[in-house]
């Protein structure tokens, strides 16, 4: 699915690093581009050195924000042309290489870049990685600006088909406790008096991984949610798999 930009930018363009871009140390922004850098209040400079200004980059976590500069270029003798706007400093000089894809936005007054190739690819990642990252009042402006239903659109998508005996299997070997080495947290009801436990694949399917009674595990919300996202991941999926296999040697 492509990342609509739209969703979360006031503004923005895409364009390729060209080789005169990167040789002349001087980003040549398309005329999207500018109309997002000049939508968060930067014009072109008419004096040299050009002032600079922080933008916020996106999805490189080695560089979070780079210096740019936004002015005109010299006049060129032919005085039919009108100047175009160039971005100079780091921007350009060490972080842009050619060939890169950038996007350049805007939200409210502030700049963000991105080099497209390291961006999320679904739509919720991408925005919710760029949204982190904007300033706290328009986050907050925003969210309460917003009213109304949201709007809907039909997904299609694969699904796997899940055996409903692997299922059931693993949650009674569960025995009704999340199957999380040491996990003592408590546990909550249904209706039926039954406790809430989530059948997970250790190996995920999305990873090739097998829909087999071994490669199962019951746990707890806590557990499932912390497997999938927590920062010690890696270790719980590998200490769950040596228990799960060790239980069904
Ligand atoms: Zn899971
Ligand atoms: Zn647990």
């Amino acid at each position: 699915m492509m990342v609509d930009w739209n969703k979360v930018f006031d503004n923005f363009g895409i364009k390729k690093v060209s080789k005169t871009d990167k040789t002349k140390s001087a980003y040549l922004p398309n005329e999207k581009q500018r109309l997002a850098i000049e939508a968060a209040g930067i014009l072109p400079a008419d004096e040299r050195p050009a002032p600079s200004f922080e933008v916020t980059v996106l999805f490189d976590p080695a560089t979070p924000t780079i210096l740019s500069s936004y002015y005109y270029s010299e006049r060129s003798p032919d005085a039919e042309r009108n100047p175009e706007p160039r971005m100079g400093h780091g921007i350009i000089s060490s972080w842009l290489a050619q060939g890169d894809k950038v996007l350049i936005g805007n939200i409210g007054s502030q700049l963000f870049v991105a080099k497209l190739d390291f961006a999320p690819i679904s739509q919720v990642a991408a925005s919710q990685e760029i949204i982190k990252r904007a300033n706290r009042q328009v986050i907050f402006d925003r969210a309460i600006a917003a009213t109304g239903k949201p709007p809907k659109r039909p997904v299609e998508r694969a699904e796997f088909i899940r055996n409903p005996y692997i299922v059931a299997a693993v949650l009674l070997r569960s025995d009704g406790k999340c199957e999380m080495p040491d996990c003592s947290r408590e546990l909550f009801t249904r209706d039926d008096d039954s406790t809430y436990l989530e059948v997970h694949h250790v190996v995920p399917l999305s990873e090739e991984g097998d829909d087999t009674f071994i490669n199962a595990a019951a746990l707890c919300p806590h557990c499932h949610r912390e497997v999938h996202h927590g920062k010690n991941r890696h270790a719980l999926r590998n200490k769950l798999r040596v228990y799960i296999e060790a239980m069904e040697a």
